[in-house]
């Protein structure tokens, strides 16, 4: 007989198992599990590593320590405070201790006489005894393995961790006669060093030591990700099959002139962005490529010059930013950078005409509305600048060939479908995504892993680092204000931001308002400070930015609307007021507003006085590189926040964390490739495809159904 599939194991029901009656069954029908691979998928929460454990005699006070021991009482009372206090008196043959529970009145009934259970806590001196307060409690029942697996028990569902262990036992025990079959070709195992899937699900189960433990957890976490990098790689590559791009003419004359007139040389990191996105370009399939830099690494530049090969070719380019003022700004950085580029015209005398670049917002109406929406329809706009309206109304292009996207997030699956539309006839324009905000390469890989990525690593030289300062309370806070002052004195301007409040708009702006009258006639006496919140009209808003940035306003007290791309370089101080209310990609972003010029720049970051640490505000102080924040705000927030916003199934890890198991990450992702490219439809195989379809929704992966 064959080796036993995830999918036959998936078609046996719990009720199979030795043990499992009608009310078990119901119970773990409440905690989702129905079938014998759903168990099998149920990993412990932790191990209880016996050898570890001490006796009760061995206890020393202040130190933390595993011990099992035996419940000799239970008591409960109400305490002062109405808290309702739970005493336990456990031990061993060594001795007993005091525990106590605050607050958890269901351990009285939890903690029955007689039960076994592993206490991990510091005892403490109390009353002449120890005493551990609130210890991790793990219920063991009676098994004797040197490490006892614990699951996720659930109260509610009256399920004890010994009780899954033991079907878990049995079902392992079922599988012996057959063995499991494994998916993963056994060249790539042997090269990754990893264990065989059925001794790696014994292991995970049953584990004689913790290092075998990890072994499995590696192959079965391996597992996950190499599952969800596999439909990632078809995806990608099924686009790529499934769409004519355009072969664009990367060796044109436009992008060799645009370089020939900057005033600065490229950095490394552009020029090898550049090199990655002219391959692409140069290629039969659309690109599709997520361009990442910290702000002011000079993603405007890359961007402009993927669409000017599109435009030496005789196609069009179009920049779409995410709101209008983002497209304005947009609009006349990119003129700023062609000014004076031709473009080819055998209608014109003299052989050319000035490039042409548009700018399509809400706020261009009428007739010149009317004459932008014909140049991009008859391709005398050679670019074009605008929201997603861009795409998306009646906006037809002569003929589109590079699209870019500032930020990704709102870029979703239907604008794809909506850009396809755009196309000449079958012919899918070029993406390029560009975002500010950088996120672990791990983690793009999983999270955007049907994209290309390029990274600007690099800033442009001459730039003076920001400074940043942490004012932790009022006194500290003076210093911020010092700085303001002593920055306008010397003719340089300043940012206040104020502080983010999720629930309310209106609170946001009333504290806005706040800080305003305040710093007007207190620490920012006599200087010529403005207000800018959301919720003025945008005239009002605009008039107020206009001001400041020709330095008729020495300070911008703003809410977080400037986050949004404002550019004026000589603004060299940011006070962030209560800065632990941002997340540190936001703070990032807040503090690349300034910087931007020849002058050194300071971010001051107030929050509340607080004693002991604040690792977000600590990692932002000592780094302004995006990508090492990104990776310190992955470790601090766990991936929990990141996954929320991918699709279905890449939530299925259960074992696999973007964070610890970074190195993995790579690997499958190496691996799906070697699978996929020689394999496109995966006939060869087809226990991985099998799993894939098990495990993955159909709407999601609409690619692998086909056929
Ligand atoms: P980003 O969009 O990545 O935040 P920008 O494209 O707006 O950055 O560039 C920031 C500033 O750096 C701009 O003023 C731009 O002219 C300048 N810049 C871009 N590339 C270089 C370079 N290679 N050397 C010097 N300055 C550069
Ligand atoms: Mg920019």
């Amino acid at each position: 007989m064959s080796e036993i599939t995830l999918r036959e194991l998936s078609a046996i029901g719990v009720d199979r198992l030795k043990g499992v009656g009608d009310k078990k069954l119901a119970s773990l029908h409440e905690v989702g599990v129905d079938t014998v691979l759903d168990l099998l998928t149920t990993y412990p929460r932790r191990w209880v590593d016996r050898t570890n454990e001490c006796r009760v005699s061995d206890l020393v006070a202040g130190q933390e320590a595993l011990v099992l021991v035996a419940v000799r009482s239970v008591s409960k009372r109400v305490g002062r405070n109405r808290r309702t206090l739970v005493e336990a008196v456990v031990g061993d043959g060594s001795g007993r201790f005091h525990v106590v529970f605050f607050n958890q009145p269901w351990r009285e009934k939890q903690l029955r006489e007689g039960a076994q259970v592993a206490l991990f806590g510091k005892p403490e001196v109390y009353r002449g005894g120890l005493q551990m307060t609130n210890p991790i409690v793990d219920m063991i029942g009676d098994r004797t393995n040197r490490i006892v697996p614990i699951y996720p028990q659930s109260e509610k569902a009256s399920l004890s961790t010994w009780e899954i262990a033991g079907w878990v036992e049995d079902a392992l025990k079922r599988c012996e006669a057959r063995g499991l079959a494994d998916p993963l070709p056994s060249g790539a195992r042997t090269r990754l060093g990893l264990i065989g899937r059925h001794q790696a699900l014994r292991q995970i189960h049953l584990p004689e030591t913790m290092g075998e433990k990890e072994l499995a957890r590696r192959r079965l976490a391996f597992d996950e990700l190499l599952r969800v990098q596999t439909v990632l790689v078809m995806r990608k590559r099924a686009l790529e099959r499934d769409s004519l791009g355009i072969r664009h003419d990367i060796d044109g004359e436009l992008v060799g002139r645009l370089r020939a007139a900057l005033p600065y040389e490229l950095t490394g990191a552009q020029r090898k962005a550049i090199a990655e996105i002219e391959v692409d370009l140069a290629g039969p399939h659309p690109m599709h490529r997520l361009l990442q830099g910290d702000v002011g690494s000079g993603k405007t530049l890359v961007a402009v010059s993927a669409m000017l090969t599109a435009v030496q070719g005789g196609h069009q380019g179009a920049l779409m930013a995410p709101t209008e003022v983002l497209a304005e700004q947009h609009a006349s950085g990119v003129r700023r950078l062609l000014a004076g580029v031709t473009v080819p015209d055998p209608g014109n005398l003299f052989g050319d005409r000035p490039l042409r670049v548009e700018l399509l917002s809400n706020r261009v109406t009428g007739a010149e509305r009317r004459e932008v929406l014909a140049g991009i329809a008859d391709g005398t706009v050679d670019i074009a600048i605008g929201t997603h309206a861009l795409i998306q109304e009646g906006v037809q292009f002569h003929s589109l060939g590079v699209v870019v996207v500032d930020e990704q997030h709102r870029f979703g699956v239907e604008q794809r479908a909506a850009l396809r539309a755009k196309g000449d006839g079958d012919v899918v324009p070029d993406v390029l995504v560009m975002t500010a905000t950088p996120i672990p390469r791990t983690a793009a890989m999983t999270v955007y892993g049907d994209l290309d990525v390029s990274v600007l690593d690099e800033l442009p030289p001459g730039r003076t680092p920001i400074v940043t300062k942490w004012a932790n309370g009022p006194l500290m806070e003076q210093g911020a204000w010092a700085t303001v002052r002593e920055e306008v004195a010397a003719g340089r301007q300043a940012y206040v931001v104020c502080p983010l409040i999720e629930e309310s708009e209106k609170l946001e702006v009333a504290s806005a308002q706040e800080t305003y009258e305040r710093l007007h006639h207190d620490e920012l006496k006599g200087l010529r400070i403005a207000l800018l919140h959301g919720r003025m009209p945008s005239a009002e808003k605009e008039a107020v930015m206009d001001r400041f940035r020709v330095g008729e306003i020495d300070v911008l007290v703003a809410t977080t609307v400037i986050e949004v791309g404002v550019d004026v370089p000589n603004a060299t101080v940011m006070v962030i007021i209560d800065a632990d209310r941002f997340g540190i990609a936001q703070l990032h972003q807040l503090r690349g507003r300034v910087g931007r010029g020849a002058h050194a720049s300071t971010c001051w970051l107030v929050t509340q006085e607080v004693e002991g640490r604040n690792p977000r505000v600590e990692a932002l102080v000592a780094t302004t590189d995006g990508f090492e924040l990104a990776e310190v705000d992955l470790d601090l927030r766990g991936e929990g926040t990141l996954m929320n916003t991918a699709q279905k199934g890449r939530s299925d890890l259960r074992l696999a964390s973007l964070r610890r198991d970074r190195e993995l990450v790579v690997l499958a992702r190496e691996v799906a490739f070697e699978i996929v490219d020689p394999d496109p439809m995966l006939d060869d195989h087809p226990l991985l495809l099998d799993e894939l379809r098990l495990l993955f929704t159909a709407d999601d992966e609409a690619f692998l159904f086909k056929n």
